[in-house]
């Protein structure tokens, strides 16, 4: 170790000068780089090397005048405090007669030097102590460095502390690094366990991560790098795997050679179950545990060049559950979730182990298929197969809240192959079948054919028409007379049609989904209620006309409008129609909305005199205690049940029971769809009182109704 004090000044010294040593050993420890005292038996000094009388300066006078028990020499203990006399290593060695070796005292002064020194008794003839030399360096630069190391250790300590880092110091010197406690208690050893000594340390680390391990640290060792720093897998006494990540620090001797290393272990057990989950949310669907969207795009992007280089074709099968919104919304959120965790189960069971599976969100779903063959037909067929299975599996009843329900799913199918575009538009194929299959019927399964992306683009078009016809009003209204039982004319039904510049008129079922699906239906909705007001405030000036009510057709889309009260009664109060005459059709989807909303807002135009009506009843899932809820006047038994009338009991039934509903209601039936004088006899008989249908009467053009009905 090199001392900070070059020997400068004079050669060493005896006091007093007689006692002379031989020049040659005068000579050498003048140049040894340590300091040499050598004292009396009366503990006073009396020679000094160069080093020792550089080092000591006015601190030897002191110690060659005044003896060690004086307390005088300004000497300090390893702690700091003042060293007391019979801790002085002179008077020690003097008193013990025998070495006093490696103690550290400090010399007090303008800085405190400290020194590391040994005291060695020479005994003379007789046994008694002739002199002690002392022998000393100086350390202060080590005091230094072990006053930083104890901080830092105590700065560790309080990292450690709460933590549950293990600690562990490996003395490169040793075969074996030191575990803390904590670091066996991390592997499920308690201390002192005979597991824990005896197992080797190596011997617990994971041996797929052991190489990976030892090639980390042989690098490290051969580099210059202090930190540490490694993930590998330990072996807990259960048997499991626990990560971990090993931290710490390299220490180096001043030529850079690693002597230790010490550091943590922090167990990231925990932190690899979080990043599993955040996994799981990330990539896959909470509520079936099936992938979602984002997992699908992935694996599709694979599935597509496996395809391509196996020249097998595959398919992407867009499932959309048939009216779930309508069921989500009249039943409750709870019940809706767990059809859909029903149906997810019922597709896990019905595919196989290597198909795909996703859930795109609310009631859609994807399964892919691969390897369906090499041509296009045995992939048809396959997928049809796969298809009517999925129907199948999906159309069976679902017990749900205590009550039988049944679902059904439209099905687009987008096949892909050898030039396979890619996932998005695979995707928008898919969905595209998919309307097809609902436009056809739903319960079905349909494929992509190159022509529906035709028919959508014609969507569009048909579209821009639609809003260039509202903005032009290039539309008509058609009346629809109601009877009752006794046959007199009570009322219509207005029924839209559009006025196509190519086309000719067009009936709703051509462009009504369509202006629901657009938001049109909200300015078509307010020209036909317009409309309606002026004719009913024509027909107040009609004595044959007069007491009619006209009924006109409200979309879910109107309602929702936030102002959509203020519009009613404002296109009442501007065309002059008594509320009293006009009645709102509303269907059970208007419901599907906050159903405090919806009454608030019913109620506000009843207060008005404006009547309300529930119309196709029985397609949807109204209940009793549902309907009560709504401030109704009438209901009208959708006219598919009617078709089924005298001979289908099924349809005779569910009358009879609107029927009795409706009368402990206290609501008018209105039936619809009335085309056989059978059909009507039975709905008299069963106590039906109000009917409209083409056995009474068609809709008619505004004009032709007025000249017919108002003459008669
Ligand atoms: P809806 O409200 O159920 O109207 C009755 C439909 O049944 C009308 O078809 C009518 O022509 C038809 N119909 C009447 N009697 C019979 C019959 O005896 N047998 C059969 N098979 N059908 C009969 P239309 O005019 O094609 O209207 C279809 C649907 O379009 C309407 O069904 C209604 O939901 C909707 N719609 C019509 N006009 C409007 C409107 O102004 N606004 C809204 N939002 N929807 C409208
Ligand atoms: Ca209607
Ligand atoms: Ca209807």
């Amino acid at each position: 170790m090199r001392t900070h004090h070059e020997p400068t000044g004079p050669g060493g010294k005896f006091f007093p000068p007689e006692a002379a040593a031989p020049p040659g050993v005068d000579a050498l420890l003048d140049i040894v780089p340590a300091g040499v005292v050598v004292h009396g038996p009366d503990s006073r000094a009396f020679y000094a090397n160069r080093y020792a009388l550089t080092l000591l300066g006015p601190a030897l006078d002191i110690m060659r005048t005044a003896p060690a028990a004086s307390g005088a020499w300004p000497l300090l203990r390893a702690d700091g405090g003042a060293l007391p006399a019979h801790e002085n290593p002179v008077q020690r060695a003097l008193d013990s007669r025998s070495a006093v070796v490696d103690v550290v005292i400090g010399l007090r002064g303008a800085a405190t030097r400290w020194l590391i020194c040994s005291a060695h008794p020479a005994l003379g003839a007789g046994g008694e102590v002739a002199e002690v030399v002392v022998c000393f360096t100086d350390c202060s630069e080590l005091k230094r460095m072990e006053q930083s190391l104890r901080d830092s250790k105590e700065r560790l300590r309080l990292m450690l502390q709460g933590s549950t880092d293990a600690p562990w110091d490996w003395n490169l010197a040793e075969p074996q690094p030191y575990l803390s406690p904590r670091w066996w208690e991390m592997l499920g050893y308690a201390k002192g366990e005979p597991g824990a000594d005896d197992a080797s340390w190596p011997g617990l680390v994971h041996p797929e991560d052991l190489a990976h391990l030892n090639d980390y640290v042989a690098r490290l060792l051969a580099s210059s790098e202090s930190a540490y720093r490694i993930e590998f897998r330990l072996r807990h006494r259960d048997g499991r795997d626990v990560p971990v990540l090993a931290r710490g620090l390299v220490q180096r001797d001043a030529a850079g050679k690693a002597q230790r290393i010490s550091g943590t272990n922090t167990d990231l057990t925990a932190a690899k179950h979080a990043e599993q989950r955040i996994y799981e949310l990330a990539y896959f669907d909470v509520l079936t545990g099936l992938p979602n969207r984002r997992l699908l795009h992935e694996q599709m992007a694979k599935i597509l060049t496996r395809s391509a280089r196996s020249r097998q074709y595959g398919a992407l099968l867009f499932i959309d559950l048939d009216n779930f919104k309508l069921l989500n919304d009249t039943l409750g959120h709870d019940v809706g979730d767990e059809l859909l965790r029903m149906v997810a189960g019922r597709l896990r069971d019905t595919v196989r182990e290597s198909d795909h599976l996703a859930r795109l969100g609310g009631d859609e779903f994807v399964v892919v298929l691969e390897n369906l063959g090499e041509t296009q037909e045995t992939a048809v067929h396959e997928t049809q197969a796969i298809g009517a299975k999925l129907l199948a599996a999906l159309g069976q009843p679902y017990r749900l809240s205590a009550r039988e329900h049944r679902s059904t799913p439209s099905i687009g199918v987008a096949l892909f192959g050898a030039d396979a575009t890619g996932v998005d538009l695979l995707l928008r194929q898919a969905d595209l079948a998919m309307y097809r299959a609902k436009g056809d019927g739903r319960n079905t399964v349909r494929f992509f054919a190159p022509g529906m992306q035709a028919a959508a683009d014609r969507q569009i078009d048909l579209q821009n028409d639609l809003r260039d016809s509202i903005h032009h009003e290039h539309f008509e209204l058609h009346c629809q007379p109601q009877f009752g039982a006794d046959g007199r004319l009570l009322g219509a039904e207005v029924l839209v049609r559009w006025r196509h510049d190519v086309r000719g008129l067009l009936a709703p079922g051509e462009f009504i989904s369509l202006a629901e699906a657009s938001g049109l239906i909200v300015p078509l909705g307010a020209l036909v209620l317009s409309e309606a007001c002026r004719i009913l405030a024509r027909w107040a000036l009609h004595p044959r006309l007069k007491g009619l009510t006209l009924a006109v057709n409200v979309s879910a889309h109107q309602l929702r409008e936030p102002d959509f009260v203020e519009r009613v009664l404002d296109t009442l109060l501007r065309s002059g129609a008594d509320p009293r005459r006009l009645c709102l059709e509303l269907t059970e989807s208007v419901f599907a909305e906050n159903v405090d909303a919806v009454s608030a807002r019913m109620n506000a135009l009843r207060a008005h005199g404006v009547r309300f009506s529930l119309d196709d009843f029985g397609t949807g899932y109204s209940s009793l205690s549902y309907l009560k809820r709504f401030p109704l006047n009438e209901l009208k038994i959708d006219r598919s049940f009617v078709a089924d009338l005298p001979g289908d009991t099924h349809a005779g039934a569910i009358v009879d029971a609107v029927l009795a509903l409706a009368h402990t209601l206290d609501l008018q039936v209105v039936a619809e769809g009335v085309e056989t004088r059978a059909q009507r006899d039975y709905l008299v008989a069963h106590g039906c009182r109000v009917f409209q249908g083409y056995l009474l009467g068609e809709p008619l053009p505004v004009a032709g109704f007025e000249a017919g009905f108002g003459t008669a």
